[in-house]
């Protein structure tokens, strides 16, 4: 009988070839339909000094206008210290509604002494690291809302010196946390062979200082995909106008000797860092923040392991003390859950009560006012009474009979 079973378990491990068409191979469509109608969400973070043209690369980037007049950027802002401010923007293309949150950093750079200036960014990304670790362990946790930082545009200015030492540090402090990319600014300040020149440069620098930064993946047989990961660092350029070329009109910015195009692949490395970062890579950025950053992330917060360099200060007990603290802080809840209660229900009583006195009150003045009409009444009719008796004896006196005597004469003669 044992031998029948393991055989009957067998049979149904083994795939099964369908011959017919049953119609699951429709399931991506599915996946694609319930995606497509809860939309997207990307956070993209920039750092880098303030006027390295951050905020100019992001409107042209996504066709926008994230700043505008009413929402104006970085550098139209006066700031000396460090601040993180988030945008959000719900973007529609094809039926396809992205919520792009850019998160920005104002003003880095900018103060004197720039020790700690990265602690509000790394802060930030954690503090978004922690939001979603506490919506997870919520009872209810369909439909987590993902706010966390999924790719850092690193803005490298284009000195021709490589990167800062602030640069360096920043990166240090961000590289485990986030996807970093880092992207060469303003490249139309730069001839072609420096800029090459600062890509090796920045390359080798970070290398040497063991910095992380976010790596495309490998895809077989895709040799622009490859072509274009050779560009790290992006060297870009940003622009808010359109200017004429050839009788068409393109993003660009426009100088005695010539206009440098946004989006052509000949002048800058726009068009490669879009693409890779919104055409063929904005999944496996949220994937790797998913998998990487924030499980590194929750690994450390659930170990217990203390000390990130954040306001966040992560617990450093173990898990029992955890426990019994939960346990205790459980117990403080539900009793003031229940003082609450009953805060309610000493409430409601009164509430009844003093409604129930004051319908009492109000019939005790109805049958008052009722009793003194009844009185009224009571002494209308007997004066009413007192006039008849005397008129009654009146009448008798006139008449020298009693009213008692003519009705026992007209009776006795009705009876004969
Ligand atoms: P943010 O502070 O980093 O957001 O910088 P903004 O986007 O506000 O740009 C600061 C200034 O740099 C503005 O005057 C822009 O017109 C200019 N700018 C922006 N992008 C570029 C660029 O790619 N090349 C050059 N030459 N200037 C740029």
């Amino acid at each position: 009988k044992e031998n029948k079973l393991v055989k009957e378990l067998v049979r149904e491990r083994r795939p099964r070839e369908v011959d017919g068409y049953v119609g699951f191979a429709n399931l991506p469509n599915q996946v694609y339909r319930k995606a497509v109608k809860r939309g997207f969400e990307f956070s993209l973070m920039l750092v880098g000094e303030s006027g390295l043209g951050k905020s100019t690369l992001i409107n042209s980037m996504f066709l926008a206008d994230i700043y505008s007049n009413d929402h104006p950027g970085p550098s139209h802002r006066v700031k000396k210290t460090v601040q993180v401010e988030t945008t959000k923007v719900l973007l529609k293309e094809n039926g396809v509604n992205l919520m792009l949150t850019v998160v920005d950093t104002p003003g880095f750079g900018d103060a004197v002494d720039n020790s700690d200036c990265w602690q509000p960014v790394t802060n930030y990304v954690e503090s978004k690291y922690e939001e979603y670790l506490n919506c997870e362990s919520r009872v209810n946790r369909t439909q987590i809302s993902d706010t966390r930082v999924h790719c850092c545009l690193y803005f490298i200015a284009p000195s021709g010196h490589g990167l800062k030492p602030l640069d360096v540090e920043y990166m240090r402090r961000l590289h485990d946390k986030v996807n970093i990319i880092p992207v060469i600014a303003k490249a139309d300040t730069l001839t072609p062979d420096e800029c090459q020149h600062l890509k090796k440069q920045v390359l080798n620098e970070i290398a040497q200082h063991k910095i992380k930064i976010y790596e495309f993946p490998d895809e077989e047989g895709d040799a622009t995909s490859a072509k274009m990961k050779q560009r790290v660092p992006f060297a870009v350029v940003g622009s808010n106008t359109t200017v004429e070329v050839d009788g068409k009109k393109v993003r660009g910015r426009k100088y005695p000797w010539g206009v440098v195009e946004v989006e052509n692949i000949e002048h800058c490395d726009f068009i490669p860092l879009r693409n890779m970062m919104i055409r063929t890579h904005m999944q496996d950025l949220k994937d790797v923040t998913n998998n990487v950053h924030y499980e590194n992330y929750r690994c450390r917060k659930l170990a217990g392991v203390g000390g990130t360099d954040g306001k966040i200060k992560m617990t450093n007990k173990n898990p029992l003390a955890q426990m019994e603290e939960e346990k205790r802080e459980h117990t403080n809840r539900m009793k003031k859950m229940e003082s609450e209660m009953e805060q309610v229900f000493e409430m409601k009583v009164k509430e009844k009560m003093t409604k129930l006195s004051d319908l009492e009150s109000d019939l005790q003045k109805r049958n008052e006012s009722m009793r003194k009409k009844l009185e009224a009444d009571f002494a209308e009719l007997e004066e009413e009474r007192e006039r008849f008796e005397k008129e009654r004896k009146a009448w008798e006196a006139a008449n020298g009979t009693t009213v008692d005597e003519l009705r026992r004469k007209s009776l006795e003669s009705i009876s004969r």
